[in-house]
């Protein structure tokens, strides 16, 4: 049957249910207690039973609805057939019921990239930092990113006892007054739902940043921005939550590492309402399918101000890092 709905608006409702129920299989791994942890190319550079199930499920379950797509998923994975428990066939209604863009609404399937995180903040999540962890989905077309979902799976954690995280794997049955994970989507042009726009303390520069992949760029970097506050955390949908609740000013990455799936859906959601993120030079980053996975020269972001973080990025810094 025809639908009546854009093909953007389709897939950012159905890679909707797909982040959520990413969000269950990442709870479900934890509380079966084995994370089954395979090295990548070093210690701080790690893999999941969780990281390969999530992308199983999102890239098996977006490819079957959207044939056409261009889906590019993190984890490197062996192919072969994927367990029907995990293929979620849903579409969240709320979505369907918001206007296409009207710059969007003739884009076909096959125009469209994604780039998909199953689970960002890995490290974290071996570590038991589950707040820190998201799963993210990213749209492109024409090479900008325009849509993106954010799963974070363990919104509230700290509220919440682990017991309770052990008996209920998901989040209707995590309570009302304590509701377990949240989903964020945003479109350029619609704007960015499932969280509260909060400012950052006006004056100061409250600078997040990795917590696991640091070196000297990174602190030289963040130095030079006179920052009041450093906030080391792991994630890069973790650290663009931060800036869009109030609780950083800018999000500061010199370094190589960080690649396009971890940025594309954060930047739309960022985007969205207002703000701005690009490489440390001050390039917006290209989302293509044939771009080069790694953001060579870093990722600097803020919701707000951002150009007096851009101004003080170091010549040295710079220098060192080729786009
Ligand atoms: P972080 O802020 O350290 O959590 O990094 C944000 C994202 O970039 C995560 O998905 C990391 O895995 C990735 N990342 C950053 N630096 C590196 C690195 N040196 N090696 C592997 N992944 C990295
Ligand atoms: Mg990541
Ligand atoms: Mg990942």
């Amino acid at each position: 049957m025809a639908s009546s709905h854009t093909v953007l608006m389709r897939l950012v409702a159905s890679a909707y249910s797909i982040a959520q129920k990413a969000g269950t299989i990442v709870r479900c791994v934890i509380a079966e207690g084995d994370l089954g942890i395979v090295q990548k190319t070093s210690a701080t550079d790690l893999q999941t039973k969780a990281d390969r199930l999530v992308q199983m499920s999102i890239c098996s379950s977006l490819a079957r609805k959207f044939p056409k797509l261009t889906i590019i998923g993190e984890e490197d994975l062996p192919p072969g057939e994927v367990d029907q428990e995990l293929i979620e066939d849903g579409q969240w209604e709320e979505i369907l019921k918001q206007p296409c863009p009207s710059q969007y609404s003739a884009i076909k399937e096959e125009d469209l990239v994604v780039w998909v995180d199953p689970l960002d903040g890995t490290k974290e999540y071996t570590e038991g930092l589950l707040d820190n962890v998201t799963v993210l989905i990213g749209i492109a077309y024409e090479g900008k990113a325009i849509a993106g979902i954010i799963n974070q799976p363990y919104y509230n954690y700290q509220n919440n006892e682990k017991e309770k995280l052990r008996e209920h794997g998901n989040e209707a049955q995590a309570g009302p007054d304590a509701a377990l994970g949240r989903t964020i989507w945003g479109v350029l042009g619609l704007g960015a739902f499932g969280f509260q726009l909060k400012e950052a303390p006006a004056g100061k520069h409250i600078i997040t940043t990795t917590r696991s992949h640091s070196n000297q760029l990174v602190t030289d970097c963040i130095s030079a921005m006179n920052p009041d506050t450093v906030l080391r955390v792991g994630g890069a949908g973790n650290k663009i939550i931060q800036l869009i609740e109030g609780k950083a000013s800018a999000y500061v990455f010199a370094s190589p590492g960080c690649k396009k799936w971890d940025t594309c859906a954060p930047e739309v959601i960022l985007h969205a309402v207002g703000g701005k993120l690009t490489d440390i030079h001050g390039n917006a980053l290209q989302y293509n399918k044939e771009v080069k996975h790694m953001n060579s020269a870093g990722v600097l972001a803020a919701l707000r101000n951002y150009e007096y973080y851009a101004s003080h990025v170091p010549e040295s810094v710079k220098n060192a890092l080729i786009p």
